[in-house]
């Protein structure tokens, strides 16, 4: 590739010679039988990528790194919560998803079977995802931790022939039992596995139930010298089912492919996150998000890195806990969540310093808007770049990031960046469907079709979903749809303003649900806030605030809250006028959210509005919505 290559130019390429750019990027990446077509686009919306190409993707992650990195730390796991800290070189890697592949092969799993993963993050849930991709079955993980019903539905939805558990997960230093949960969900879906394989950790009861559960070490002890060469698939075979985190409604399945989803993500790696092979990338995620599979398991493997797969807390021992292992390993690019942020922040930013960060590049974080506050106090607490970026469990990779491994760009806090090449992103009036052209007026941020490689192929079982949810929504012109709302400033920098079914009409003003949280939580007693739209039979819709202050005494009394409250009006009245006010601004302890930290503003509404709030099935804790409908009906 040409040396000195503008991002402008870099992106309008990726455009408008699509097929040798993507052509180019495919080259990152090994295959067994090269591919006869870039991209088959005959069936709109229905992208196939790199047709007629063999691939595997265990072989890139693995196998393909053997010849000069065997020795070499591919995953190293951590666990804070049984004390546990073990680095598996890519030779030892390779042998342990042999043996797991052999196991999937003992028990009848083979090419297009789904094996759903229900796992705390222990190093088996990699090699049981790294293993069935080897063999070329499905996986689908389900983010450990989930409750029977959310488990069941996805057994049904994925119908797996294995189901790969454990006994328990671990979080703050107490046991979370898996294998109830477990039972009661198989015992709660009408799809029923043949086999359960257990990892046992010696944490919880295993209960064994006979004829369908099976040890994992037993079986490992069968199968040690194990070899289990890769099954080559066609580029467009499925490598995983993953489901959306519900923020908006009943989850959707996500269906990757393998060889686009190979690519995007080796580009991604030197493209975004200027990441090298043989260093050390951090994703403080979990594997049930798409993070997790992106940027924890496959993103790094195949850029040849090692990778750390951390089971704790943020803050346990205490808030130095993941700068430790910053200094300890090396970790050049660290990856993790606005929500994370948000809990460093209420710690004391000498536990950051306190470590040799010499290493680390940059920290990203992506799943939420990026308050401005939280972005600057990161930054300043570890002295190092504080990068936003934007994408969708569909996308599997960014839609909006900076991308300073073509050309150094400034980060301008609050905004993920540009348009991320490969994507033809537009900005839609939603109304009339016309294209947005001028900078800072407001629209939803929708791709033109093809989407690049790595995005999703389909709703798993469910192509008519596929095109009415993500392809329909936009007035006279099938393009596909993020349903996040945002703005274009004069640099081409996008700001999410807020999810499209958030928004907010104020006697006939549109206001994004972002932009008065952004103002509310510019007052320095707010830790955090959410606001929805609540129907008014005056205005249309009226803004309702909810704010978790940093110091709760600050509202202890009626009247010491009215004064605050008074005092963050005044605040939204001065950034950005009168009638993005909210009616209320209400002091609850905290705030209902999915278990990937993101914020239930729908459930919010619909509680404010006296409806049913609709699945609550990935909701994290129940007592914060309880505590919102108390103050609703008082
Ligand atoms: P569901 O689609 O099931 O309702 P979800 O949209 O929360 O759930 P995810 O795919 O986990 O599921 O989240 C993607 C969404 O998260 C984006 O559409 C956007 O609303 C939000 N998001 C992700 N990254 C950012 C970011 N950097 N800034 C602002 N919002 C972001
Ligand atoms: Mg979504």
């Amino acid at each position: 590739m040409a040396a000195h290559v503008s991002y402008a130019d870099f992106h309008r390429r990726s455009i408008a010679e699509r097929d040798a750019f993507w052509t180019e990027q495919a080259a990152l990446i090994e295959w067994q039988r090269p591919f006869d077509r870039v991209c088959n686009y005959e069936r709109p919306p229905f992208a196939r990528w790199f047709e007629g190409g063999l691939t595997n993707l265990c072989h890139n992650a693995v196998d393909r790194h053997l010849k000069d990195r065997a020795e070499q730390n591919a995953l190293i796991f951590v666990s804070t919560e049984t004390h546990t800290e073990t680095a598996y070189t890519y030779r030892e890697l390779h042998q342990e998803v042999q043996r797991f592949a052999a196991i999937y092969r003992a028990l009848g799993v083979s090419k297009g079977d789904r094996v759903l993963i229900y796992m705390p993050m222990i190093p088996e849930a990699a090699f049981a995802m790294l293993a069935a991709v080897r063999i070329g079955a499905i996986h689908s993980v389900v983010f450990g931790g989930f409750a029977s019903h959310s488990l069941a539905s996805r057994i049904d939805d994925a119908q797996p022939k294995v189901i790969v558990s454990a006994d328990a997960g671990m979080r703050g230093g107490k046991v979370v039992p898996y294998k109830h949960l477990l039972d009661e969900a198989i015992r709660l879906s009408k799809h029923q596995p043949q086999r359960v394989v257990m990892v046992n950790r010696g944490l919880a009861d295993l209960a064994p139930v006979a004829g369908r559960d099976v040890d994992y070490a037993s079986l490992r002890a069968q199968h040690l010298d194990a070899q289990v060469p890769c099954e080559w698939v066609d580029s467009t075979h499925p490598s995983y089912i993953l489901y959306t985190s519900g923020t908006t409604g009943r989850p959707k399945g996500v269906q990757r492919d393998t060889g686009g989803y190979a690519v995007a993500l080796a580009a991604s790696m030197r493209h975004i996150y200027m990441a090298q092979p043989g260093e050390t990338y951090f994703s403080t995620s979990d594997i049930g998000w798409v993070v997790g599979h992106s940027y924890i398991i496959y993103g790094p493997l195949i850029n040849g890195m090692a990778t750390i797969m951390y089971e704790g807390l943020p803050i346990r021992p205490d808030a130095g806990i993941w700068w430790s292992l910053v200094e300890k390993y090396r970790v050049s690019v660290m990856f993790t969540a606005p929500t994370a942020a948000r809990v460093l922040k209420k710690q004391d930013p000498a536990y950051l310093t306190r470590y040799d960060l010499s290493s680390l590049k940059a920290l990203f974080l992506a799943g939420e808007p990026l308050d401005e506050p939280t972005a600057t106090w990161m930054s300043q607490a570890i002295g190092k770049p504080v990068i936003d970026n934007y994408w969708q469990t569909e996308t599997g990779w960014p839609i909006l990031a900076i991308c300073n491994g073509v050309e150094p760009a400034p980060t301008k806090f609050g905004s993920p960046g540009k348009a991320v090449y490969g994507y033809d992103v537009r900005l839609i009036d939603e109304l009339s469907g016309q294209e947005i052209t001028e900078a800072n007026r407001k629209g939803v941020i929708a791709v033109e079709g093809p989407l690049p490689p790595g995005c999703l192929q389909t709703v798993w079982g469910d192509d008519d979903r596929y095109v009415k949810t993500y392809w329909s929504s936009i007035p006279g012109r099938q393009m596909y749809s993020t349903f996040d709302w945002g703005v274009r400033d004069e640099d081409g920098y996008f700001y999410i303003l807020g999810r499209t079914d958030d928004v907010i009409n104020v006697a006939g003003h549109r206001l994004g649900t972002r932009e008065i949280e952004e103002s509310i939580s510019s007052h320095p007693a707010v830790a955090e806030v959410a606001v929805v739209g609540v129907a008014d039979t005056l205005k249309g819709q009226v803004a309702m605030a909810f704010a978790v202050l940093k110091d709760a005494s600050r509202a202890a009394t009626p009247e010491a809250a009215q004064a605050l409250e008074g005092e963050i009006l005044k605040v939204v009245d001065e950034q950005l006028g009168a009638v993005a006010r909210p009616a209320r601004v209400r002091f609850v302890s905290l705030l209902p959210k999915t278990r990937s930290g993101k914020l239930l503003r729908r459930a919010i509404q619909a509680v404010c509005e006296g409806r049913d709030p609709g699945d609550l099935t990935t909701m994290e804790d129940p007592a914060a919505l309880q505590q919102i409908k108390d103050l609703v009906a008082s």
